[in-house]
């Protein structure tokens, strides 16, 4: 084994590390043609009104489908694009098409967007929102930006001052990944968050810890009166759906409902979504 050799160098000698090293240094390489080809672009999925099938917003979800490799996760190439300085650009290309998108889409749909702390912390980000609203013609209401306690934590200062000079303009703030965090709690009173968004691992963990579901009652029941809005991620089952619903959850994503599609697809899919409902709340009218 390489390491064990070559006590805690890397050596590239390794075929599987090497081949990891290439990919890398080939999606670096790759964003700018990417950017201009148009090969990175949002899918959308849908956020789900419980109770009804509605779809309240989307959140757009950064896909890239390169010539080469194919399909690349958006788990694999933010992570490099933060950490090469592409983030900037591929979240301007994001953000720009989601807001072109949701005016496409028109019906008043609000459209949610991921933000990388470069982003936030930049002295034009404020500006760059605003150019972007004013070019495809969204009303700053129809805009989430959504942020995780690690974006915050990195230079609260900055980001929570930028925060507010976006909400000062209309758009609204999601506090992502809500839970995983390290001081979630003491992150709810630096800024006045629009909605919390409740990490999937609460919901994944809901079928064998009980106390899963103690704690998202806890945070739909705080944030209730902090009047803000919760929307739970991650929620794949009908069993899921029922318990959430219990616990007094209003609004999700998740694959029960949808994965991220194109937006040509979305339509089409918060048909389905409006007509599926009475299914997902089957479990409702069931004795506990
Ligand atoms: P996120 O913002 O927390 O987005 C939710 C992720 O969970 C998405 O993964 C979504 O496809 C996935 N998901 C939704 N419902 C379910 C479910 O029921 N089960 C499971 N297992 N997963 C579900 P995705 O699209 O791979 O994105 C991963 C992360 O990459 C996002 O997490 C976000 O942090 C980041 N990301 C994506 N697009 C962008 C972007 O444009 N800019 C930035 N800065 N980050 C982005
Ligand atoms: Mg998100
Ligand atoms: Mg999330
Ligand atoms: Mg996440």
């Amino acid at each position: 084994h390489a390491k064990a050799r070559g006590k805690g160098r890397v050596h590239t000698y390794d075929p599987s590390m090497r081949a990891a090293i290439m990919r890398r240094r080939q999606i670096e390489a790759d964003f700018p043609a990417a950017l201009v080809r148009g090969e990175i672009r949002p899918y959308y999925q849908p956020q789900i009104e419980m109770q009804t099938g509605r779809t309240t917003g989307i959140e757009a979800l950064a896909r890239w489908h390169h010539a080469d490799l194919g399909w690349i996760s958006p788990a694999e190439f933010i992570p490099i694009a933060e950490a090469s300085g592409r983030i900037i650009e591929v979240g301007r290309t994001v953000l720009e098409s989601a807001c072109r998108d949701a005016v496409r889409l028109g019906d008043g749909l609000a459209v949610s967007v991921n933000l990388s702390v470069a982003q936030l912390v930049r002295e034009d980000m404020v500006e760059t929102v605003r150019a972007v609203l004013s070019e495809t013609g969204l009303a700053a209401t129809r805009l989430k930006l959504e942020v995780t306690e690690s974006v915050v934590m990195t230079d609260t200062e900055r980001a929570v001052s930028a925060l507010r000079r976006l909400r000062e303009i209309g758009v609204s703030i999601a506090l992502d990944d809500f839970g995983t965090g390290y001081s979630a709690l003491s992150y709810l009173r630096k800024f006045e968050w629009d909605e919390l968004k409740i990490d999937r691992s609460f919901v994944k963990s809901l079928d064998t810890d009980l106390h899963s579901l103690s704690i998202i009652e806890a945070i739909v029941s705080l944030a209730r009166q902090l009047r803000i809005a919760v929307l739970v991620e991650g929620v794949e089952t009908q069993e899921q759906f029922t318990l959430l619903s219990k616990a007094g959850c209003r609004t999700a994503q998740g694959f029960l409902f949808s994965r991220a599609v194109s937006v040509e697809e979305l339509p089409e899919l918060m048909k389905r979504c409006l007509e599926d409902a009475p299914n997902w709340r089957r479990g409702e009218a069931l004795p506990a």
